[in-house]
């Protein structure tokens, strides 16, 4: 487990570095305890696992890694927004109200039709965000398994 736990956090900090990011000591300190996380986490979880750390450097170092893609941002049916591991490039994620699994959703194509209904409103598209939410398959199959 700390084997795994150490190569996440280089090959977070590679990634960093690769675009010119040092990697200082609390940029390591981030990465470990993301690498740490088995599921989508807050700044807050991160915060609990860091307290010696400022909730200024906490919120850099996670934006910095949003940047350069290798975390994402996952916004919960209920506000909350989260973070997870990624290096998937643009996607989206299929988020289940009940357990709170994720799962990557790839193959976006919504892009076009967005852009063409932007510019009806003469507006010039330059992003999206999108998140889905509902139950996933072992919260449906399990409910059919209690009747
Ligand atoms: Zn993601
Ligand atoms: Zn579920
Ligand atoms: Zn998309």
């Amino acid at each position: 487990m700390p084997t795994r736990v150490n190569a996440l956090a280089e090959q977070l900090l590679e990634t960093l570095e690769e675009q010119g990011y040092r990697s200082t000591s609390p940029r390591r300190a981030v990465a470990q305890a993301i690498a740490n996380q088995d599921k989508h986490f807050t700044a807050e979880d991160l915060r609990e696992q860091l307290p010696s750390l400022g909730r200024a450097t906490i919120f850099r170092s996670l934006k910095l890694l949003v940047e350069t893609g290798v975390v994402c941002r996952v916004l919960l049916e209920d506000g909350d927004l989260h973070y997870q591991l990624s290096h998937r490039g643009h996607h989206h994620h299929l988020l289940c109200v009940e357990c709170g699994a994720s799962q990557d959703l790839l193959g976006c194509d919504i892009e076009a039709v967005l852009k063409q209904t932007s510019a009806s409103h003469g507006f010039e598209l330059s992003g999206h965000w999108l998140e889905v939410y509902g139950r996933c398959k072992s919260c449906s199959s399990g409910e059919l398994a209690a009747v």
